[in-house]
């Protein structure tokens, strides 16, 4: 039996617990998802002002969508949020570090998506992005680029040439340190 603080330390939110994990598939993308039930330690609720309370005004269920887990594509954070009576903002939901106010994300998958989409990534942000090796991830590259070619015996010759371009384009601007 894996201990709870080691599941706790492997979802990594600060001043939450685990509670429950719901395992599932997507209907309609088969792809595994992973539900994460959280709890907070201390039951103290923070305004956006910075003014902390022990009681709160109301609380709902929220999900947000999270990092992927291994195989698990799509993991959602499940967690209860409150409101706060504040003197000085009224009745407003409180501040919570993971999450930006309406925001349907943590943030720390609006980190990755945004890492995800600059338009040349460079291979030493990938190797950064997966703490792994500039010449791992050159590695990986080159070989998912091998794969990717059509064997020439079965394609025509245009196909191939236009495949040849299209990697040596990408040799251009990706394996640029
Ligand atoms: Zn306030």
């Amino acid at each position: 039996m894996v201990k709870q603080e080691y599941i706790d330390q492997l979802v990594g939110v600060q001043g939450y617990i685990v509670v429950a994990l719901h395992f599932g598939e997507g209907k309609k993308s088969g792809d595994k998802e992973l539900v994460i039930e959280i709890e907070r330690v201390e039951d103290r609720c923070r305004c956006r002002c910075g003014r902390e309370f022990d009681t709160y005004y109301d609380k709902s269920l929220r999900m947000v969508r999270d990092l992927p887990y291994g195989p698990y594509k799509r993991s959602w954070l499940c967690f209860m949020q409150a409101r706060v009576d504040c003197p000085e903002c009224g009745v407003v939901t409180e501040q919570l570090s993971f999450r930006d106010p309406w925001a349907t994300h943590t943030k720390r998958l609006a980190a990755e998506v945004a890492l995800s989409c600059r338009e040349v990534r460079s291979i030493k942000a990938i190797a950064e992005q997966y703490s792994l090796n500039w010449k791992t991830v050159k590695e990986i590259d080159k070989k998912a680029l091998i794969q990717e070619l059509p064997s020439p015996a079965d394609t025509p010759a245009r196909l191939l040439a236009v495949d040849e371009f299209s990697i040596k384009k990408r040799q251009c601007s990706r394996w640029r340190k």
